[in-house]
């Protein structure tokens, strides 16, 4: 009688670690939506690279099946599909969805703001990351850095800008605080998603645009309409995003966690330098293969009033939204502090080896 009891406790321990054991084994199938077309390198190959990590790194027990834009249809609808869970998990930028929450703009780059080495120390070092999931937490997604573009390119502009009037009136393609600014200086800014911007360009639906910089804008042909090309100050470290479902999230095994967390942070750093590299290798041959692209900056009138101009809208903003004006601070302080070392490491070695 005891021995057949015994033997009941143990055939019962031991289906329990059958079945646990199934449960652990069983493969994760996630899809994830991105904003962008299947073609948009290095974007895309951030994307590809992290599901490809997660993929060896799992044993081949977690596949990430990736849509892009020409699949879903919806590049600006990317948050709100994760959200609702119709995907496991997006890549976009945070400064898209601005006109749905406030709080989420400053979390891609902001005018003037930190180059990508400051704002990746802000990031994992200095609060960044904390406050970007307590700007998510509401919308019950999860946020991580996706990729940085670097110092982004101030645009294509189809005539020379001499001053503030020739700016006025002007429609252009410029998403996040940046058009917030340039509105402030008379011009129609609009934000359209990538595979629309060439037609865009070409149908005068817009006069100007800015995109990234030279790896990934002169594949695009913007220089054959408007071959002035400008050099940045809105955008000085653009992160990408991934985007992850909270309640998808958390019913991952911890080392499926650990997993994701690592390949996403392992791709946005790949795609930092790949994004680089595309850049230098585009510079380096655009005179003699481009030469009439016309390489500008914008005088120091036009500065100036865009940061008068972004100074002012940064207070307005942060009046009645506690959250982005605890944001915007954490970044201005962080910016000043991180600067000073800027200056003694990077810009002084530059300016006596340039
Ligand atoms: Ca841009």
């Amino acid at each position: 009688m005891k021995f057949t009891k015994m033997a009941i406790v143990a055939l019962a321990v031991m289906l329990t670690f059958a079945v646990t054991a199934q449960a652990a084994e069983k493969k994760v199938r996630w899809k994830l939506a991105m904003t962008w077309g299947p073609t948009a390198v290095p974007f895309s190959d951030a994307v590809e690279n992290m599901a490809k990590m997660v993929e060896e790194m799992s044993g081949g027990n977690f596949v990430i099946r990736i849509d892009a834009s020409n699949k879903h249809k919806s590049p600006f609808g990317v948050l709100d599909m994760v959200k609702l869970g119709q995907y496991d998990m997006g890549h976009s930028a945070s400064y898209y969805w601005k006109g749905k929450d406030i709080n989420l703009l400053p979390f891609t780059t902001m005018p003037f703001g930190m180059t990508a080495p400051e704002q990746y120390a802000w990031f994992y070092h200095g609060g960044g990351m904390e406050l970007m999931q307590k700007a998510y937490a509401k919308h019950n997604v999860m946020s991580f850095p996706g990729g940085n573009t670097g110092n982004q390119m101030g645009g294509w502009f189809r005539k020379e800008i001499n001053s503030l009037d020739d700016l006025k009136g002007l429609k252009m393609r410029i998403p996040g605080f940046a058009g917030e600014v340039l509105a402030k200086l008379g011009l129609t800014v609009t934000n359209i998603p990538s595979g629309e911007l060439y037609t865009s360009l070409e149908r005068g639906t817009i006069d100007a645009l800015e995109w990234v910089g030279p790896g990934m804008d002169i594949r695009m042909g913007f220089h054959k309409i408007a071959p002035y090309y400008y050099t940045g100050w809105h955008e000085p470290a653009t992160e990408l995003q991934f985007l992850v479902n909270t309640k998808k999230f958390n019913k991952l095994s911890p080392a499926n966690q650990a997993i994701l967390k690592n390949a996403m942070k392992l791709a946005s750093y790949g795609m930092y330098t790949q994004n680089y590299h595309m850049s230098a290798e585009a510079w380096a041959k655009i005179a003699t293969d481009y030469p009439n692209i016309k390489i500008k900056t914008f005088p120091k009138s036009v500065m100036d009033a865009m940061k008068a101009a972004n100074a002012e809208l940064l207070k307005e903003k942060a009046i009645g939204n506690p959250l982005l004006a605890e944001t915007l601070k954490s970044q201005a302080d962080y910016q000043k502090k991180a600067r000073e070392w800027t200056k003694m490491s990077d810009y002084l070695y530059l300016e006596d080896n340039l």
